[in-house]
């Protein structure tokens, strides 16, 4: 074993919160960038390949601002749809589907609250952004097999035999992330019993940047635009109806899909692999231990109701860099208590409330129970007659409001 130097930042993970970490901190985003290190056990190249990672993610125009500031939205915005229109629908499979609510242009006033964008296409512009900085040392294809956290610098030991040894580490490992267990931290929270069924549609007509998200009796069925006439689709299923979706051959899914989807968009035709996650909610019951800061997934999953999960690490990691950064220009300790407090209290609540407000939602709308929906159907009529409401709402949705990190300002860390 041997150790080769010591890091500012460890990060273990390069999924897209790892990546998007490490050049909050070590980026052009940054003022003073620090010394970072950056493990995966895997050649982030190969998911940058279609049909490795399936999903297309709904960026806020709070996330849009920290690409900008970290010199990465020019390589993502040819991949960008920006959703000029939501539509949400409260109806049943093959019956009618009243729109309930629509937000257009005139309810997003400084312009479009989200863009959607292919996660093949966001890991490619954070991976090529990552690699051209010489703060960061990138190393893939090492497994960390095991994480000390009780000395006065965080270790990690690879499989390779090397220990990366840093001021502080940040685990961005996923949903089953080791430096979570590691470091005896508990999680808490359930499994939804549904698969979030995802592929991509080719369609003849154009949809004009409309997101449409169709309330039926098994849970959401959303249509999110992508750049061309191409739809990136999120089914969600009861398990079982999910395995029995997944195992019918690709005619067979398409007339299943064809029913949900509906003909306003003219023929349509599958363009992409289909793939199913299973959908659960959990949240890490804290947010760091000594030398450890937990983001993204490896510290919330929320249901993709509302195409938040991302967008959730990306403010972990802003505003770590924030605590992190006002210790450091100090001259004080980057990964020691003070930064971890600060860090802690300001994406604790958000968390909790993103995972309420998702799971609240996906329990409301995910049933045919007549006076739930009588209840929420009249909930959302209310919003569709009220105009400032409906800004409000757009507002919430592009993360602009609550103490925004510098970075989601448009301004480096
Ligand atoms: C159906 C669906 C739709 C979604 N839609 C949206 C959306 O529209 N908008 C949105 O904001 N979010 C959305 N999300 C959520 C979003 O996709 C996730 O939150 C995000 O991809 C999580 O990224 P991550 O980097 O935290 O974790 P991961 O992608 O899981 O990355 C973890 C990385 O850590 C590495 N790793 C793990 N353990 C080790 C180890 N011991 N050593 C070395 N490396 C290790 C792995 O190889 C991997 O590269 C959706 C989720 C689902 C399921």
């Amino acid at each position: 074993m041997h150790q080769d130097e010591v890091f500012d930042i460890a990060i273990c993970g390069a999924g897209l919160n790892g990546l998007a970490a490490a050049l909050a901190f070590g980026g052009p985003g940054n003022r003073t960038p620090l010394k970072v290190a950056l493990v995966d056990q895997r050649d982030p190249a190969l998911a940058t390949q279609a049909g490795f990672d399936g999903r297309a993610s709904a960026i806020t125009q709070a996330a849009r601002r920290m690409f900008e500031a970290m010199g990465v939205w020019d390589a993502i915005a040819p991949h960008a749809e920006p959703m000029r229109e939501i539509m949400v629908t409260d109806g049943q499979t093959d019956g009618p589907r009243p729109a309930l609510l629509n937000f257009g242009v005139e309810h997003q006033p400084s312009g479009p609250s989200a863009y959607m964008v292919e996660n093949r296409h966001l890991l490619a512009a954070l991976y090529e952004a990552v690699r051209a900085v010489a703060q960061i040392t990138f190393k893939t294809g090492h497994k960390v097999e095991r994480f000390s956290f009780t000395g006065p610098q965080a270790e990690l030991h690879l499989t390779s035999g090397q220990i990366v040894a840093a001021r502080l580490c940040v685990a961005a490992d996923g949903r089953h992330s080791q430096a979570r267990q590691a470091a005896g931290i508990e999680t808490i929270g359930w499994a939804y019993g549904q698969s979030g069924i995802v592929t991509t549609v080719s369609h003849d007509g154009p949809h004009g940047g409309r997101a449409e998200e169709h309330f039926l009796p098994s849970g959401p069925f959303a249509i999110l635009p992508l750049p061309g006439n191409l739809s990136s689709l999120v089914w969600t299923e009861d398990q079982l109806e999910a395995d029995r979706l997944m195992a019918l051959d690709d005619e067979a899914f398409l007339a299943e899909l064809k029913r949900r989807f509906g003909e306003h968009l003219g023929a349509v035709r599958l363009a992409a692999p289909r793939q199913a996650w299973p959908l659960g909610l959990f949240i890490a019951k804290s947010l760091t231990a000594p030398r450890l800061a937990l983001l993204g997934d490896a510290a919330h999953v929320v249901h993709p109701i509302a195409g938040l999960g991302f967008n959730l690490g990306l403010r972990d990691a802003a505003a770590l860099a924030d605590a992190v950064m006002g210790q450091f220009r100090l001259g004080l300790d980057p990964g020691g208590p003070q930064a971890l407090q600060a860090y802690e209290r300001w994406r604790r609540l958000d968390t909790v409330m993103v995972a309420a407000a998702t799971d609240g939602l996906n329990r409301l709308f995910s049933n045919d129970i007549e006076a739930l929906r009588f209840i929420r159907d009249a909930g959302l009529s209310v919003v569709e007659r009220i105009d400032p409401l409906k800004r409000f709402f757009m507002r919430e949705a592009a993360g602009l409001s609550g103490h925004l990190p510098r970075l989601m300002t448009g301004e480096p860390a």
